[in-house]
């Protein structure tokens, strides 16, 4: 994160969570931001932005908070960006530019574009970066280092304006990519929705089993078992908003999942080691191709969702 001239005067955050409040921080030691300034539902949340020095004002009314804003955030769960936007749409100054962070797109963009009034540009983001960590005091300034920052801008959208947000999430250090919004909730329901709906299902299948069994498996978890764990302690209303927000996809790749999990009992059923083998090895080549970087289209993805 280096420093450089404000590209915006007044920045607003609205939701100074995790994500929130790592945009401040990188926001503002990127320099790109002249003053920047948060809305937040929770008074308490509020309090700390300004305790920790996050933001340089900090309030619970969004509307006020958006006021001559040039660069609006918007990074509330999934499930409320519509209301917010809604609720500031009238407040926003002719030419700011909106994104917002939400981990599903087609859903999102339905919900918060007919807020934006047609004098300001917007832009939907998903940086694919975060923690198991929720709240203004879990954020740090490197959350994007080296990360995707997904674009999904809707067409005709203003070059201009989609240069700035690409420069935004550039200082942050993250790696921008423009992507169809259709494409981005596939993507994301194989390599992020599906793996944490399997770990919240583990643990679950872990928790239900009987008295003592129970305690040996807590007891003795291995390093995949922690890594469920790790998974699932993720934000419950941010993971029931992307599960209901991302249907389709998710509905579609669980589907698959099903098939191949049922194809995987079955071959352990009738003690099928050459199918058991073949399976593993596939997996431990898939594998290799990702740490070797040629994992880049997983063959999955190809015909999801037809
Ligand atoms: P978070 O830590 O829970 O922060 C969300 C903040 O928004 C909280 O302070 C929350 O207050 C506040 N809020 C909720 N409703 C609001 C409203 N109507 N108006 C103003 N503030 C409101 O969540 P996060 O992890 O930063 O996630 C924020 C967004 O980023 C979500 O859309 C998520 O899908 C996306 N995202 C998350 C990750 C990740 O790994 N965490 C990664 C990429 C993108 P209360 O806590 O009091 O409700």
């Amino acid at each position: 994160v280096s420093s450089t001239q404000p590209l915006f005067d007044r920045v607003a955050i609205i939701g100074i969570g995790l994500i929130g409040s790592s945009l401040a921080l990188a926001l503002r030691q990127s320099g790109l931001a002249g003053s920047i300034v948060c809305g937040d539902a929770s008074e308490q949340h509020v309090k700390m932005a300004m305790e920790l020095e996050l933001v340089d004002e900090a309030m619970t009314d969004n509307a006020q908070a958006v006021r001559d804003a040039d660069l609006v955030i918007l990074s509330t769960p999934v499930g409320t960006l519509g209301g917010v936007a809604e609720s500031i749409g009238p407040h926003l100054k002719k030419g700011c530019i909106v994104i917002d962070v939400g981990s599903v797109k087609q859903a999102v963009i339905s919900a918060v574009a007919p807020h934006i009034p047609a004098n300001a540009f917007y832009i939907p983001c998903h940086p694919i970066a975060g923690t198991e960590e929720s709240g203004p005091e879990a954020g740090f300034a490197e959350l994007f280092q080296e990360r995707w920052c997904l674009l999904t801008p809707l067409p005709g959208t203003d070059e201009a304006a989609l240069d700035k947000v690409r420069q935004v999430w550039r200082k942050c250090g993250a790696k921008v990519e423009v992507m169809e919004p259709a494409t981005h909730d596939r993507v994301l329901a194989m390599v992020s929705h599906l793996p944490h709906g399997v770990a919240f299902t583990a643990i679950g299948a872990a928790d239900a089993l009987a008295g003592d069994l129970k305690q040996e498996v807590i007891r003795y978890a291995g390093s995949s078992f922690r890594d469920f764990t790790r998974v699932a302690a993720s934000d419950p209303i941010m993971w029931r908003d992307i599960f209901l927000n991302n249907r389709e996809a998710v509905l579609d790749i669980l589907r698959r999942f099903k098939t191949d999990l049922a194809a995987l009992e079955q071959e352990i059923v009738r003690g099928d080691g050459a199918a058991l083998e073949r399976r593993f090895e596939h997996g431990r080549a898939l594998r290799r191709g990702v740490t070797g970087g040629r994992f880049v289209e997983p063959p999955v993805l190809k015909d999801a969702g037809k």
